[in-house]
């Protein structure tokens, strides 16, 4: 056990709260309407270039399941496609990255608005390498979502529209601030799965190693 020691491995740990965390992680921030599929394609990255997936929407979903003191707030904001308080969010992730000891992650569905950004920004000190953005019309995200059929309580066409205007309203700002810095890969994501990680691919592979 590694309890309460620092272990050095060339530099890249560190103690955190007596558990071993990677110092600076290379962050890539997943954004897009909800049912642009972040969550498939993020499978389709974790299998073929290492990196591990964290999943606001799951971490908070887990919250829920576990009985924390939060669940009761957490399940009603998610029933109304709200987005839940930042110190929140950001605790779920910070733990979820000491506890896993990669030092690649993508963070999809975070972060969902201006305030959840600077927030993050402001506790972990990570900047983003880029952010991934997967642009799909809302019709086709729509229809993606009835028939997801995970069971999810927000994947009802009423909680649907509110994901929407919230989306619209909050999440795409992050994506300007992002893209007027040029850290935003857009990735049209109306196509294929397999259309769509053709796309990813060329993203995060290293560009010595595209071919001509
Ligand atoms: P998100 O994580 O962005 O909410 P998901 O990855 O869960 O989206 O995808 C939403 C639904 O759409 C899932 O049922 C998934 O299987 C399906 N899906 C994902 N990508 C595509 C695609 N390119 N074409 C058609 N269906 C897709
Ligand atoms: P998702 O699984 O990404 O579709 O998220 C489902 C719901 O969880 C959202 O509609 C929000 O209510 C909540 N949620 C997900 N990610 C966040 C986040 N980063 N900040 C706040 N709330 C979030």
């Amino acid at each position: 056990m590694l309890m309460g020691t620092v272990v050095e491995s060339a530099n890249k740990l560190q103690e955190v709260n007596g558990s071993v965390a990677v110092k600076n992680p290379t962050v890539v921030f997943v954004l897009g309407g909800p049912g642009s599929g972040k969550g498939t394609q993020c499978a389709n990255i974790v299998e073929h270039f290492g990196y591990s997936h964290l999943s606001a929407g799951d971490l908070l979903r887990a919250e829920i399941k576990s009985g924390s003191e939060n669940g009761t707030m957490i399940q009603n904001m998610i029933k109304e496609g709200k987005i839940v308080p930042s110190e929140v969010t950001i605790k779920l992730l910070q733990r979820a990255m000491q506890e896993n000891g990669n030092d690649k992650f993508l963070i999809d569905g975070f972060p969902r608005n201006e305030e959840n950004r600077a927030a993050f920004e402001e506790v972990t000190k990570i900047e983003p390498a880029f952010v991934l953005f997967f642009d799909c019309s809302e019709e086709e995200m729509e229809r993606r979502l009835l028939s997801r059929n995970q069971g999810r309580e927000d994947d009802n066409i009423e909680t649907i529209r509110k994901r929407f205007k919230v989306f619209l309203e909050s999440s795409l700002p992050v994506i300007e601030h992002y893209t007027t810095r040029g850290k935003v890969r857009k990735i049209d994501a109306g196509k294929s799965v397999e259309e769509v990680f053709e796309s990813v691919k060329a993203v995060f592979t290293p560009k010595e190693e595209k071919a001509d």
